[in-house]
């Protein structure tokens, strides 16, 4: 007779091979078919709302890995939250407008025919936007990442449109907003302003100039004794370019500043950086003539070097002895400190430079030419009047702009400005930060120090494809009009037509019947602004366009999450359109991630060619293990990938799905409504692994309560290993193999293998989405059993499936267990047994550890997979190097080994028609005959 078919090996249809490249599509378009996305809310529905607020990607390109982890991130924890008690919508959106893509469209279009008319180049750069949306949607779901696919939100949309122009409305209404002429960041390649969001530091290297401004009589009292010296000031500059705007210099009040004689000449520098300048130029034995306070130089001005025009002195505690002089060169259009010490001065916003950087008419000896070149051509006109003291190369941080790279100047032009004093912004915003829970902590003060030092913001730019300013002129009188009447009248117009109407429509259109200039009462002369918002306001106010308005949302977010950029992007412009309109901060709680860098740490890069597309990465091996690596490393920090990572990966992967894969081949026959078996009624083994299993799913609970996915790998990944593939799986076998089917203890390892697996594949779901609800389809049917794991919630814990007690005797006989197991090894590396079931193994235990096992004699030889144990009163071997309070020697088993379950028996040849069966095997196959 083959008994081996008598045994119950495992059986299951569920695939060894993952084959995931290929599997995962049939799973994506299985959840398609099933609306698992809408299957989820009803299942949920009228639960607690979590709202995690997506940031929306830009739409202009393929996704990349940085995007890919932040969605799957995301996915992470909509789908915890809808697991353990929550209803989760997840609404994806995308951001749509602004000059990346407008500059796409341009180059196609060619420069000419691009300003020629908007309505064109708005109708492509939409196409444009849309046609990445789609891809990027598809390039998402991929990931196995749920959400309302078929209804994201886009900032092109023209109820977002609206709903963004109303927002602007708002800020109208308060009062707030104001057009002024101001210096901003200026993209000269761009031909735009930018925000502080859309500037990167990088290193330039500048000029440094030392230039001797002429002090001119008057001189102040202090200065009297000076008269009819040859007196100058020292600035310091790196923007050489920007002095043909020079208007004054600027002194501290309150520090000392000293006269010194070199070479018959006096000049005036602080006494602070006295040393560094006469180090700078050179000078061996200043002369000091006199000193006094920077308030003394009050009502002294300077002459330009070369230009006919005064350089007033002024006091400002902006100065410092950081760098320079402590004598301040200060042009208003071109810095932020020197407008505001300009405008408190009553100076002019001089800024003789065009949009595309070059100096216009204002400076004829540079007309033309391109500020950063110009700068060699300053420096000449400096030597040439006798006004270089000194230069020299400089490397220094400076501002870049984000889309082209180039360096930015500073540039005075006419801008709208969102104020952060006015009505108190910027203390209200620090208010609200202070409520919100930052995720990990310095979120908090990153956060802080850019709200506390961010001047007011620029929100115009000088563009078309985004949302127009819906602002008014009026020619007739120079009126400056920001009405809400008019921003609600023309909201209405673009929810109906879409945003590019505001550019093409007309006055009757787009202005309240009636309309006319508050300020003189015409309307024939009244001209609409072309500006548009910032593309920051557009997705800073999807609090408002989204989160508000969509039904299933409901007000208000829990969480928004995106990359540690976005303390100064979306998270700040968010918190500033929430708190400017007299709202909270619109999310609760802000969790940030690191970045993606290669195995050396390196940010990834074009230019060092180490960067690795998602889809490359989902062809080769399958969007779960892109999931299970986003998992397992700590996404607070940079986070590195590499081939090598993605192969051990791989390995924990397949450990993981072989474990699964066993679980549900032994329960091939098992049904859990006909054999469940009560915990009470289990033997030790099973309500050990069952505590086990309840400490994993408090820890993995605990872990995504905290969002502290690697904790939950390693946690999963630990209990395959070790608790069920080294101890459980390996002990509980020959119970399972050999017992008769139906036997009691037999349905009782499958009871507890049925729970352990079920609770398994809850726990995984959010991460390896994909695995889990394939293993729950091929688990064994119940009423109860819904069609996908995502439709339940996580595993609860059950107090009657822990037992502390019991757990900690087991703890004591694992060590046991392992000290037999080094026994058997060495007595089989000795030769002296082949299988460990050859074996009979002897034990003497010191008195704390024999109760232990005198209590379990019966069950040891399975516990030891042996075939005999004997627990003696002494041994002459040694104690064991792995637990002293055990010595342990091991025999040969007695008897015979039986046929079928390899155990040996002196039971074996009792029973004359299967004389090749111990008694246990012999009493199954009778019944089954
Ligand atoms: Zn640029
Ligand atoms: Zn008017
Ligand atoms: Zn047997």
């Amino acid at each position: 007779m083959d008994y081996k078919q008598t045994l119950n090996l495992p059986k299951t249809d569920f695939p060894m091979r993952a084959n995931l490249p290929q599997r995962e599509p049939e799973m994506l378009a299985r959840w398609e078919h099933m609306g698992i996305y809408r299957r989820m809310q009803e299942a949920n529905a009228g639960k607690t709302k979590f709202i995690l607020h997506d940031g929306p990607p830009y739409a202009n390109n393929n996704i990349h890995l940085g995007q890919a982890l932040n969605k799957i991130l995301k996915d992470f924890i909509v789908k915890l939250k809808a697991m353990s008690g929550h209803l989760a919508p997840y609404i994806p959106g995308w951001d749509c407008h602004g000059l990346p893509i407008e500059l796409q469209v341009e180059k196609k279009l060619g420069k000419a025919k691009s300003s020629e008319d908007p309505s064109e180049i708005i109708r492509r750069c939409r196409a444009h936007a849309l046609q990445f949306v789609e891809i990027q949607r598809e390039e998402f779901k991929r990931l196995g990442v749920f959400g309302d696919w078929a209804h994201p939100y886009l900032t092109l949309d023209p109820q977002y449109e609206a709903a963004e122009v109303r927002e602007l409305g708002r800020f109208m209404a308060s009062g707030v907003l104001y057009r002024r002429k101001k210096p901003v960041y200026w993209c000269p390649s761009c031909v735009t302003a930018l925000a502080e969001a859309e500037v990167e530091y990088a290193d330039h290297t500048s000029p440094s100039v030392y230039v001797a401004f002429k002090v001119a009589e008057p001189l102040p009292a202090k200065l009297a004794p000076l008269h009819g010296r040859d007196l100058s000031v020292i600035i310091w500059t790196t923007t050489p370019w920007t002095l043909p705007a020079n208007l004054a210099i600027a002194f501290h009040p309150e520090l000392e500043y000293v006269a010194v004689e070199v070479g018959g000449k006096v000049y005036l520098v602080a006494r602070g950086l006295l040393d560094a300048t006469a180090q700078a130029l050179g000078w061996s034995s200043p002369r000091e003539l006199l000193s006094l306070r920077g308030a003394d130089l009050v009502g002294g001005r300077a002459r330009h070097p070369w230009i006919d025009r005064d350089s007033v002195f002024l006091l400002g505690e902006h100065v410092t002895l950081e760098q320079g002089t402590g004598c301040v060169h200060t042009a208003p259009g071109h810095g932020y400190e020197d407008y505001a010490v300009g405008l408190a001065n009553g100076l002019d916003v001089y800024c003789p430079v065009d949009a595309h950087g070059r100096f216009t008419g204002e400076v004829p000896e540079f007309e033309g030419q391109f500020v950063f070149k110009a700068d060699a051509a300053v420096l000449a006109k400096l030597r040439e009047v006798g006004a270089l003291l000194a230069s020299e190369k400089f490397t220094h941080s400076y501002p870049h702009c984000w889309r082209c790279k180039q360096p930015v100047i500073f540039r005075a032009t006419e801008q709208w400005f969102i104020p952060m004093e006015q009505n108190d912004l910027r203390q209200r915003a620090l208010a609200e930060i202070d409520r919100v829970q930052w995720i990990p902590p310095w979120g908090r003060d990153r956060i802080r120090g850019m709200m506390e030092s961010r001047p007011d913001w620029c929100i115009s730019r000088q563009r078309v494809w985004g949302v127009p300013i819906v602002a008014v002129y009026c020619d007739a009188c120079g009126e400056v009009i920001a009405d809400p009447k008019v921003a609600e009248h023309a909201a209405t117009k673009i929810a109906e037509h879409g945003a590019a109407i505001w550019f093409t429509g007309t006055n009757e259109e787009l202005l309240p019947p009636g309309f006319r200039c508050p300020q003189c009462g015409k309307s024939d002369q009244l001209r609409r602004e072309k500006d548009i918002l910032d593309v920051w306001f557009d997705s800073g106010v999807s609090h408002a366009a989204v989160v508000e308005t969509r039904p299933e949302l409901g007000g208000r977010a829990d969480l928004y999450l995106e990359g540690s950029d976005q303390h100064r992007g979306w998270f700040h412009t968010s918190l500033l359109t929430a708190v400017g309109t007299g709202r909270p901060a619109p999310y609760d709680a802000v969790l940030t991630h690191g970045f993606f860098v290669d195995a050396e740490g390196k940010k990834m890069s074009k230019s060092l060619g180490n960067v690795v597309a998602p889809n490359e990465l989902t062809n080769k091996y399958g969007a779960e293990i892109l999931r299970l690596w986003v998992s397992a490393a700590d996404y607070r920090d940079d986070m590195r990938i590499s081939t090598e990572i993605l192969e051990r990966l791989l390995e924990a992967y397949r450990r993981i799905r072989n474990t699964a894969r066993f679980l549900l081949g032994n329960l091939y026959d098992f049904s859990p409504d006909r054999d469940r078996v009560a915990v009470a009624d289990m033997p030790e083994l099973d309500r050990w692994i069952l505590h086990r299993t309840q400490e994993l799913i408090a820890r993995c609970r605990e872990a995504y309560d905290h969002y502290e996915f690697h904790l939950v790998y390693h946690s999963l990944n630990n209990f395959c290993v070790v608790d069920l593939s080294a101890l459980y799986l390996d002990i509980v076998k020959d119970r399972l193999y050999c017992s008769a089917p139906a036997s009691r203890e037999r349905r009782a390892a499958q009871t507890a293998q049925w729970i352990i697996l079920d609770a398994l594949t809850r726990l995984m779901a959010p991460i390896l989405s994909f695995t889990a609800d394939e293993i729950w389809l091929y688990a064994p049917t119940h009423p109860a059993k819904t069609d996908s794991v995502f439709l339940v919630d996580f595993p609860a814990l059950d107090p009657a499936m822990r037992d502390d007690g019991l757990a900690s005797r087991w703890d004591r006989l694992l060590e046991v267990r392992a000290a037999v197991t080094k026994a058997l090894e060495d007595a089989r590396k000795g030769g002296q047994i082949g299988h460990s079931l050859d074996a009979r193994v002897q034990l003497a235990a010191a008195d704390g550890l024999r109760p232990a096992l005198v209590e379990i004699a019966s069950d040891l030889p399975a516990l030891f997979i042996v075939s005999q144990v004997e627990l003696l009163d002494d041994l002459a071997s040694a104690p064991s190097p792995l637990l002293t309070e055990l010595k342990v020697q091991v025999a040969a088993a007695r008897g015979g080994k039986c046929e079928r379950c390899w155990n040996f028996s002196e039971e074996v040849e009792m029973h004359p028609d299967h004389p090749g069966l111990c008694d246990r095997c012999y009493a199954v196959v009778t019944a089954l005959a």
